[in-house]
């Protein structure tokens, strides 16, 4: 019978798209609260450099939900641009790294530190985006030289002439843009051209394999080399092994992210770990001087 109920009505008797759309909507409706009563937190995961030196972090959100507990990003940033709730969820989270930004420029062991800033398609294409982040920036005093933003390339959809004059207006306040995922979309050669990133970071999907995978690790070698012959920095994601990161060094990338650096971690928590390396640095000077 429910064969001959007519298009729209066929959805509803199939028990399994049903229990699909309900979760959904509870999704939603707990994401709309989660924002009111601000149940996300921020973490920081390390960027380290030539030596092991911390160089930054990438600032990723979690959502502390108040009965299945923390939730990482693959579960409801989807779903919050699908609703759009990333562009007020996005702004706030902003103002928060601003912040943490600010707290860190008054720590002598911090103040070199700085934060990348993930922004998804649909805060990019808000038609208010670049004023609402020059006016997160001016509010918070953020240091803006110590502020990244990356970007997808879904972030890149729609009229590249538009995105770059939004870059170049956010460039000329003193924020720089990383490409995200580098390699895993189909025009990234095209925006590079186009887009005035400063960095690019290879996909972690390349990174996995580089050591098995000889195909990944020519295509991480021509990445690193593509970067250095147009002046942007590079910075590998996803390095569990040292043995990645030894191979990428060879290819001449010495910026890393991934758990072998360390995982992401609240921001006292990060504090407190760079505050320990310094010292232990300090320490290993002074023994060998
Ligand atoms: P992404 O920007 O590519 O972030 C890197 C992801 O890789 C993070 O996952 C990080 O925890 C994970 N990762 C880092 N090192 C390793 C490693 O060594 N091994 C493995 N297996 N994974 C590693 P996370 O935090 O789950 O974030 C997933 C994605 O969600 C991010 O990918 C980003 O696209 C998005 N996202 C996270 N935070 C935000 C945010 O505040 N705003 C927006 N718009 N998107 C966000
Ligand atoms: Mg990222
Ligand atoms: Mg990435
Ligand atoms: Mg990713």
């Amino acid at each position: 019978a429910a064969k001959h109920a007519g298009r729209g009505c066929l959805r509803s008797f199939d028990p399994a798209m049903q229990a699909a759309v309900e979760a959904r909507s509870r999704l939603e409706s707990e994401l709309r609260e989660a924002l009111v009563d601000w149940q996300f937190q921020l973490v920081y995961q390390l960027q380290v450099g030539e030596g092991d030196h911390a160089i930054g972090a990438e600032a990723l959100v979690r959502w502390m939900h108040p009965r299945r507990g923390l939730i990482g990003p693959s579960e409801f940033i989807a779903l919050a641009e699908e609703t759009g709730l990333i562009v007020p969820m996005g702004r706030a989270l902003l103002e928060r790294v601003c912040l943490q930004l600010c707290a860190w420029s008054e720590d002598p062991q911090m103040s070199e530190v700085t934060v990348s800033f993930n922004i998804s398609a649909r805060e990019m294409g808000e038609p208010d985006f670049v004023d609402a982040v020059i006016e997160i920036l001016q509010r918070t005093g953020v240091p803006v030289r110590r502020l990244k933003l990356e970007l997808t390339e879904s972030a890149l959809l729609g009229d590249v002439d538009d995105i770059a004059a939004r870059m170049h207006r956010l460039r000329a306040h003193g924020v720089s843009f990383s490409l995200d995922d580098f390699g895993t979309g189909f025009s990234s050669l095209s925006y590079l051209k186009r887009l005035p990133f400063d960095q690019l970071k290879i996909d972690r999907s390349f990174v996995r394999d580089i050591l098995e995978d000889n195909v990944d690790a020519h295509l991480s070698r021509a990445i690193v080399a593509l970067a250095a012959s147009l002046g942007l920095s590079v910075v590998a994601e996803g390095v569990e092994l040292a043995a990645q990161g030894e191979m990428l060094r060879t290819f001449g990338c010495s910026r890393f992210q991934g758990f072998l650096f360390g995982e992401p971690m609240s921001a006292e928590a990060f504090t407190e770990a760079l505050h320990t390396a310094a010292a232990r640095q300090t320490v290993a000077g002074a023994l060998a001087d």
